[in-house]
C-alpha cells in the first residue's frame, strides 16, 4: 500500500497515479460488476431469521381473549405494546404498534399537522405564512422528500459524533416561530452512526422555542441495530421533555422492519398520553383497527423484550462483517491517502463516506458507469443538495459479503481516480 496523501506528491508522482487509476478503473468496467450499495436493505439471510413468523400466529386471541381477526383496538396489541415499550424505555401507554411503517406514521403526524395543527398547536401549520423544519445533516433522504412533498421549508445543522449541534438547533428555534419541528435518529444515525448523547437530548428537549408547539420527530429506527457488544441506550427523550415542561414535544417512532421483515414488520409511535389521544384520534377516522393478527405473530415468535434482544443479535453476526469489510478496504486502499474520510459505525445500517470535496457526484457517476450502484451524491441533505458535494452513503447489508468486498474495491479505485483527476486538473 503506498500511504502518500495526494497533497504530497510531486507533479510526476501525482500524474503516475491518475494513470494507475485510470488503467485501473479501466481493469474495474471490464469486469462488467453488477453490484448495488444503495439502499439499507436486510439481506435475505437476515429475513430468514424471522420465517417462523410464516407459521404464526398459533392463536386467534390475544392475552385477553379478544379475537385479534376482528375489527378494533386502534392503539395495537397490549402485549406487543409492552414488549417494545420496556425496548423503548416507555410506557405502554405511551405506545401505539400501528401497521408495517414508521415512515408512514411520520407522514402522518406531518399531514394531521398541517391539516389540523399538533395537540397543542393554535391552528393548522398549513395556515401559518410558512413553516420549517432543522434538518441535521447528513440525514435520512426520506425525511427530507417527505416535508419537500408537504411544502416544508428545510433549515440545516451539522450532525456531530453526538447528535445535532444543540447550539446551532437552539439558535434558530428560539426566535423564529416558524420553525415548526425538526428531524433526529437518535440512535446510529443515518447515515453517521451518531448516537445522540443524554446532554444534547436534554437541551433539544428544555430549549426556549418560539414556536408554541415545536415538534421533535425522534426516528429512533435503529434503537436495537447494535453492531458491537457497546449497546447503545437512546436517551430517554419523553422522560427529558416532561421534566422540562414539554411533555408534547417529542414523538417517537420505531419499527421492526430491520429486526423481522423490512416489508411486513410493525411500527410504533411513542409519545406523551396527549400526544397518543391527538394521533388516535385522527387515526380512527381513517382505520378501524390495524393489523392485529401480524402484531400476535410478532408477539408470539419473540416471546418476550429479550426475545427481540437475542434475536438482534443474529442480525448482528450477519451483518457485522460486512461493515468490518468496508472499514478494511476503505483503510487498505485509501488509508493515508488524504482523499476520504469515513466512520466505523456501532451500529445502524450505513457506512458515511466523504471523498475529496467536489468529487462524490463523479465518484456516484464512475461507479455507476463501472457497475456499481451508489445512493446518488446530495441524497443525504434537503433538496439533494450537497453544499460541497462530499458526502457519499454507503449501504452495506443487503449484498452477501463477498459482493461488499467487490464492490468496496470498486467504490476505492473511484474515490481515488476522482481525486487524482481533481488535483491533476
Ligand atoms: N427511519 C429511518 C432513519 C430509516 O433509515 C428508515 C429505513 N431506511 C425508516 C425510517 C423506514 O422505516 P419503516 O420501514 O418503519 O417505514
Amino acid at each position: 500500500m503506498n500511504a502518500t496523501a495526494l497533497a504530497d506528491l510531486s507533479a510526476d508522482d501525482l500524474a503516475a497515479l491518475l494513470e494507475e487509476q485510470r488503467a485501473a478503473y479501466e481493469q474495474l468496467k471490464a469486469q462488467g460488476l453488477k453490484l448495488d450499495l444503495t439502499r439499507g436493505k436486510p439481506s435475505s439471510e437476515q429475513l430468514d431469521l424471522a420465517d417462523d413468523l410464516l407459521r404464526l400466529p398459533t392463536s386467534t386471541k390475544d392475552a385477553s381473549g379478544v379475537d385479534v381477526r376482528n375489527y378494533g383496538g386502534l392503539e395495537g396489541l397490549r402485549e406487543l405494546r409492552e414488549m417494545f415499550a420496556e425496548l423503548l424505555w416507555v410506557e405502554p401507554d405511551q405506545v401505539v404498534a400501528g401497521g408495517n411503517s414508521s415512515l408512514s406514521m411520520m407522514r402522518d403526524c406531518l399531514v394531521w399537522m398541517m391539516l389540523f395543527g399538533a395537540v397543542d398547536s393554535e391552528r393548522p401549520w398549513s395556515t401559518e405564512e410558512k413553516v420549517r423544519f432543522v434538518c441535521p445533516v447528513p440525514g435520512y433522504d426520506r425525511h427530507f422528500t417527505l416535508l419537500e412533498s408537504l411544502g416544508i421549508e428545510m433549515v440545516t445543522v451539522p450532525m456531530h459524533d453526538d447528535g445535532p449541534d444543540a447550539d446551532a438547533v437552539a439558535a434558530l428555534v428560539a426566535d423564529d416561530p416558524s420553525i415548526r419541528g425538526m428531524w433526529i435518529v437518535p440512535t446510529y444515525a443515518n447515515p453517521t452512526g451518531a448516537i445522540c448523547s443524554q446532554d444534547v437530548a436534554a437541551r433539544l428537549a428544555a430549549m426556549p422555542t418560539a414556536a408554541p408547539d415545536f415538534k421533535i420527530f425522534w426516528d429512533n429506527a435503529y434503537a436495537l441495530h447494535h453492531l458491537t457488544e457497546d449497546e447503545a441506550k437512546s436517551a430517554d427523550i419523553l422522560t427529558l421533555a416532561s421534566a422540562a415542561g414539554h411533555p408534547d414535544r417529542p414523538i417517537m417512532f420505531a419499527s421492526t422492519s430491520k429486526i423481522s421483515y423490512a416489508g411486513a414488520g410493525v411500527a410504533f409511535l411513542a409519545a406523551s398520553t396527549g400526544n397518543v389521544g391527538w394521533y388516535l384520534g385522527h387515526l380512527g377516522n381513517g382505520s378501524i383497527g390495524p393489523d392485529k393478527v401480524n402484531h400476535l405473530r410478532h408477539a408470539e415468535f419473540f416471546g418476550s423484550p429479550q426475545g427481540v434482544r437475542d434475536h438482534m443479535a443474529k442480525h448482528r453476526a450477519i451483518i457485522a462483517p460486512k461493515f468490518a469489510e468496508v472499514d478494511r478496504v476503505l483503510t487498505e486502499r485509501l488509508g493515508g491517502r488524504g482523499v476520504a474520510t469515513w466512520n466505523s459505525p456501532t451500529g445502524g445500517y450505513f457506512v458515511n463516506l466523504d471523498v475529496v470535496p467536489g468529487t462524490a457526484s463523479r465518484v456516484v457517476a464512475l461507479a455507476k458507469e463501472a457497475g456499481i450502484a451508489l445512493t446518488p451524491a446530495g441524497s443525504s441533505f434537503p433538496y439533494k443538495r450537497d453544499p460541497d458535494d462530499t458526502n457519499i452513503r454507503l449501504a452495506p447489508t443487503m449484498p452477501p459479503l463477498a459482493e461488499v468486498t467487490q464492490a468496496m474495491e470498486a467504490v476505492a479505485t473511484c474515490v481515488l481516480l476522482a481525486a487524482a483527476e481533481k488535483a491533476s486538473a
